[in-house]
């Protein structure tokens, strides 16, 4: 659980920021957010003019405040971290907008985005997808003066944000926050609707809508390909994770009561497997092991999140590949080897090598794979003329794909660096070109 800042200590940490001339903890935010601006006007006590001020670029604050990997993004870069400890950004920014939730304020700013918003343009975009690369994109759209509808297949709002990361580190009340920011700002969000099957592009043409914005994500689990994989108790992160976080729609039938006092393998190394591990161990499991073919130094997650897993007595076996699932109908035991680091690839990380004989086994009643996911090629292979491949969808510097009134971002846009961050800035983006596209359309309509 995060600490919270009180009023008093907000404004203590607040008072250390230098408001630097070239700020790089900006440079380092995906967003652009005005920090030393905001951080301002907690030292002003003005805390409704440091919240309008996040809200010119995000309408993630409670989001990104506790999801964003510090480590890499503007608390990493805050100068005041060479000599000692960095400004709390993320802790300011969580401060500033739960203060908005407590005081139940936080939808009067909305008004007042929507009378700001430009002349209505009476022109459609839809967006596929309510996670944050569809939720960015539709905030940007909606306050350019376009009608946004959003269509979702599943009936909850904030993709990953609701069935991924689990309520301990994301509050599902925080995402119903943000759903209510965009309806009150005239987003109309249509649930249970899936592009690819009950939507098509010409559909939604033939509808009267300009634009698509494709932010679907990664829905398909990639699996290790493995002897004994159709052992019963063998799961993705993904439909493990969607079961925790809401048990009232478990895909997957999985029997979270069962994991009390059982011994649960997870296999990867990021923020899937971690939050996996910890959920499992949330869920009363005796042992949780958690499998990287790399060594600490690769892990992809947070500090903190680490500290976590090591509190809750997750064991961390490195330099260790999954071979064999072994069992009667449920799995028993996975048999690992060791792997060293060999020379490091085109991304600059050391690639895992095999050693040999050194093969073991461990107890395993339940194993969760986390090892990466793939788009749902089904849902975009009838979308003509569409450049993708199972990982990303092909567009240009402004989101566009190879159809020019299609366009995508978020973790479908992205090769490495998947976070909300980059897919919320992806998605802004995406809205801008969505803007410029439309602007030059309706331009070059206009002379003929
Ligand atoms: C377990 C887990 C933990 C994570 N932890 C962190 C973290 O701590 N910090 C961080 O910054 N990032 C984290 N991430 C990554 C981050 O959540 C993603 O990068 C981000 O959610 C991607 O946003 P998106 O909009 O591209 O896709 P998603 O969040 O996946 O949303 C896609 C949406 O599109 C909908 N959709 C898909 N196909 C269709 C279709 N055909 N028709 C209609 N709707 C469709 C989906 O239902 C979903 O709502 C985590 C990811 C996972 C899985
Ligand atoms: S780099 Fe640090 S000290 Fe400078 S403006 Fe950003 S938060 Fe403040």
């Amino acid at each position: 659980m995060q600490k919270e800042y009180t009023k008093q200590e907000a404004i203590q940490e607040a008072n250390r920021c230098l408001t630097c001339k070239n700020p790089q903890c900006v440079k380092a935010c995906p967003l652009g957010n005005n920090i030393p601006e905001f951080i301002f006007n907690i030292k002003q006590e003005d805390f409704d003019e440091a919240y309008k001020v996040l809200l010119q670029t995000t309408i993630l604050s409670e989001v990104c405040s506790r999801v964003c990997p510090k480590d890499k993004h503007c608390v990493s870069h805050c100068i005041r971290g060479i000599k000692g400890e960095p400004i709390n950004i993320n802790m300011l920014e969580k401060f500033v907008a739960d203060y908005m939730h407590k005081e139940d304020r936080y939808l009067n700013f909305m008004n007042e985005i929507k009378e700001n918003i430009r002349e209505k343009k009476n022109i459609k975009v839809a967006v596929i997808g309510a996670g944050p690369s569809g939720i960015a994109c539709s905030y940007y759209l909606i306050r350019q003066g376009y009608d946004v509808t959003i269509f979702e297949k599943e009936d909850m709002f904030g993709g990953i944000l609701s069935y991924g990361i689990p309520e301990y580190r994301l509050p599902k009340d925080i995402v119903e926050k943000i759903k209510n920011k965009l309806v009150s700002l005239g987003v109309d969000i249509q649930f249970g609707i899936r592009y690819g099957k009950d939507i098509s592009p010409k559909d939604l043409l033939e509808n009267g809508y300009k634009a698509i914005f494709l932010g679907i994500g990664l829905e398909h689990s990639s699996k290790l390909n493995v002897e004994g994989q159709e052992l019963e108790n063998i799961y993705t992160g993904n439909e493990f994770l969607y079961a925790v976080n809401d048990k009232t729609r478990n895909k997957s039938n999985i029997n979270l009561e069962d994991f009390k006092q059982k011994n649960v393998v997870v296999v990867g190394g990021g923020n899937v497997a971690v939050d996996s591990a910890i959920s499992a161990k949330y869920l009363g499991a005796k042992q949780v092991t958690l499998l990287y073919r790399r060594s600490e130094n690769e892990l992809l997650i947070e500090k903190d999140e680490k500290k976590l897993a090591d509190a809750e007595n997750i064991k961390f076996e490195y330099l260790t590949l999954p071979v064999k699932y072994i069992g009667d109908k449920k799995v028993e035991k996975i048999e690992c080897v060791k792997m060293k680091l060999g020379d490091a690839d085109a991304t600059g990380r050391r690639t895992p090598e095999i050693l040999e004989n050194t093969n073991f086994s461990i107890n395993a009643d339940y194993v969760i794979i986390c090892v990466g996911s793939k788009i749902n090629t089904a849902d975009i292979s009838t979308t003509k003329n569409l450049d993708y491949d199972d990982y990303t969808i092909k567009i240009n510097e402004y989101g566009q794909t190879t159809v020019p009134y299609i366009f995508a971002g978020g973790d479908v846009s992205l090769m490495s660096n998947k976070t909300v961050a980059m897919a919320a800035h992806t998605g802004m983006i995406a809205g801008m070109g969505i803007d410029k596209y439309l602007s030059e359309l309706f331009k070059s309509e206009l002379k003929i």
